[in-house]
């Protein structure tokens, strides 16, 4: 058992609050991690506000970077003292995970969002002696310690600074992923991504990465547009409905051959399916309210071999893409840490603040 300051949630839409918790041992399949950074992700709001199936009291935080402290007695390939970035947690036995496609893991809502371990089983226990729901995203990472799972920590070298790399584990995995690995961004085709906070930004960055000849930022942010530019947007266009006329603006009359939507909001989702190139796809990565529907003519989709695609998480392998993010950006390709601006842990209200209001594209609380 281990004490922790970890920042529960109790009431919905109500600020996290810093308390004083105890934290079981790690079990024979975990590790405990000594928090150094926790990036502050869309989806933090959209659980605190009970919109997803998160159960209370819970302590949230998913994108957790630290050291490992402890190892359970069956994990062989972690040790006391490794840096490890924290993703989403995955059940290893299902179709999806049997073909290294965890984000599409048969059990991803249970495992990520219930709070507690595959068996309901909490690692954390409040002052009063009640349980605490824990591994949110199989971490609970907004706390100085935290037990999770083998399967969710990846390794990574350490010549880099850990604190700064949590946010790898899900916003910036999500944006770059879902061009690198879910649509397989061509070289010198046109990528148009519509919103440019973490996830879009991590998807612009991607998209050089991909060699695509048009980068297209589409926001309503006058400095997220400017950013957009210096991480290697072609042309930055203000968000309206007319997609097609945004497409000719960037030099590609017959549509964009692939759509990237950050914003999770359905009419503009529609608007761009009519923007989408003969053989386009459009990638569906933001949080979309349940119950929202696509909207699209079946012929327009069929007659050119239109693609709708959902992605989680970037359709990425954390185990294997975080360690290839890393590769980029120390090669200066992906510079995500421009994103980024760093708060005490204490400060995790004024944290949230600054993401929900825009002036702060990437929050990270530090230890
Ligand atoms: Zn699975
Ligand atoms: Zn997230």
């Amino acid at each position: 058992m281990t004490t922790a300051n970890a920042a529960v949630l109790r009431t919905a839409g109500a600020a996290p609050r810093i308390e004083t918790v105890t934290i079981d041992a790690p079990r024979a399949d975990e590790v405990l991690v000594e928090m150094r950074g926790v990036g502050i992700c869309h989806t933090d709001m959209v659980m605190r506000d009970g919109h997803l199936p998160v159960p209370l009291p819970v302590v949230l935080g998913h994108e957790g970077s630290g050291v490992v402290r402890a190892v359970g007695s069956d994990v062989s390939d972690l040790m006391v003292g490794d840096h490890v970035v924290l993703s989403f947690m995955s059940c290893s036995h299902c179709p999806s995970c049997d073909e290294k496609a965890p984000a599409y893991c048969h059990s991803w809502v249970p495992l990520n969002f219930f709070g507690a371990r595959a068996d309901g089983s909490t690692a954390l226990t409040d002052a009063g002696g009640a349980p605490v729901h824990s591994h949110v995203f199989g971490q609970s990472s907004f706390a100085t310690h935290a037990v999770v799972n083998r399967r969710n920590a990846v390794k990574v070298s350490e010549d880099l600074p850990i604190e700064l790399l949590g946010p790898l584990g899900c916003g910036i995995q999500t944006g770059a992923g879902a061009v690198l690995k879910a649509c397989h961004v061509r070289a010198g085709s046109s990528v148009a991504v519509i919103g440019v906070g973490a996830v879009g930004l991590s998807a612009v960055m991607a998209a050089g990465i991909a060699g695509a000849g048009t980068i297209a930022a589409i926001d309503v942010n006058p400095a997220r547009l400017d950013l957009a530019i210096e991480l290697g947007a072609t042309h930055v266009l203000r968000s309206g409905d007319d997609f097609a006329a945004l497409a000719a603006e960037a030099g590609c009359p017959a549509g964009f051959d692939y759509i990237i939507d950050t914003t999770g909001i359905a009419s503009l989702v529609n608007a761009a399916i009519l923007a989408l190139a003969p053989r386009g796809e459009i990638a569906l990565v933001g949080a979309y309210a349940p119950g929202t529907e696509v909207r699209a003519d079946t012929t327009h989709v069929m007659s050119a071999g239109r693609v709708i695609r959902g992605v989680v998480e970037g359709s990425a392998d954390p185990q294997t893409f975080i360690p290839e993010l890393i590769e980029y950006h120390r090669a200066g390709r992906f510079p995500f840490d421009r994103l980024v601006e760093w708060f005490r842990f204490d400060e995790i209200s004024e944290a949230f603040a600054a993401a929900e209001s825009g002036r702060v594209v990437k929050p990270i609380l530090r230890f």
